[in-house]
């Protein structure tokens, strides 16, 4: 059928299987995961998970360049573990919920942080803060057929070869089966889905020409810089 308007492609994410590529359908991003990362931002470390969204065409692959964005005078790093979703499945126990897990990467969940603050003080969705472009840098996607289920190791964000974020990932208040469970309550999660895990203590901004890494125990580094302010 005739297409009115040129239409995005479903973009892909690098596996670390030869010419293998994870086609993506949605990206969920978990708030305040991590008890300190709470606390930085002023709120209880007790409450349940929630629950934020990116479009998929925010994605951009270890190696590039990301745009300073419009906007802001405030753009900060989050470094996150991100699971990538293999198959359907809903209302999932956490016992249940592992077994829909294809794989997992380093990820960044790029914030325009003074956006954020003043949609949260003003009660209002998060999404100029959290969702534009180039918004959801991701490394290449590890199969669990390979490196298992990630419940531990260290992550480490680098700026410029800084340590700015240190954790483990035994830290996350709400595991990775118990994300995919709290998740798959409200709506059946789909092979293609990505879920942003959230990110430890740490965070801080970001200037036009800083390097940024995320390296997390037993996946592929993921890097990108920041180049100079965008369009
Ligand atoms: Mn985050």
């Amino acid at each position: 059928m005739m297409r009115v308007v040129r239409a995005l492609k479903a973009p892909v994410v690098a596996t670390s299987q030869d010419d293998a590529v994870f086609p993506v359908g949605r990206i969920f991003c978990v708030g305040r995961n991590y008890a300190a990362h709470a606390r930085e931002m002023g709120m209880d470390e007790r409450d349940p998970p929630f629950f934020f969204t990116k479009f998929p065409g925010s994605l951009v692959p270890s190696g590039g360049m990301i745009a300073y964005p419009r906007a802001t005078e405030d753009f900060q790093f989050e470094g996150e573990l991100v699971i990538a979703i293999g198959r359907d499945g809903v209302d999932l126990t956490p016992q249940e919920a592992l077994s829909i897990i294809f794989g997992y990467a380093a990820g960044l969940d790029m914030t325009r942080r003074d956006l954020q603050m003043r949609s949260r003080e003003q009660g209002r969705p998060w999404d100029t803060g959290k969702n534009f472009d180039e918004s959801a840098p991701i490394g290449v996607i590890h199969p669990v057929s390979q490196v298992g289920h990630i419940a531990l190791g260290s992550l480490v964000l680098r700026v410029n070869g800084d340590v700015r974020q240190q954790a483990d990932i035994g830290d996350m208040i709400w595991s990775c089966a118990e994300i995919i469970s709290h998740l798959s309550h409200y709506g059946p999660l789909r092979a293609g889905d990505l879920i942003y895990t959230g990110t430890p203590a740490g965070v801080g901004a970001v200037v036009p020409g800083d390097r940024i890494s995320v390296d997390i125990e037993g996946l592929s580094t993921l890097e990108i810089t920041v180049g100079p302010k965008g369009n």
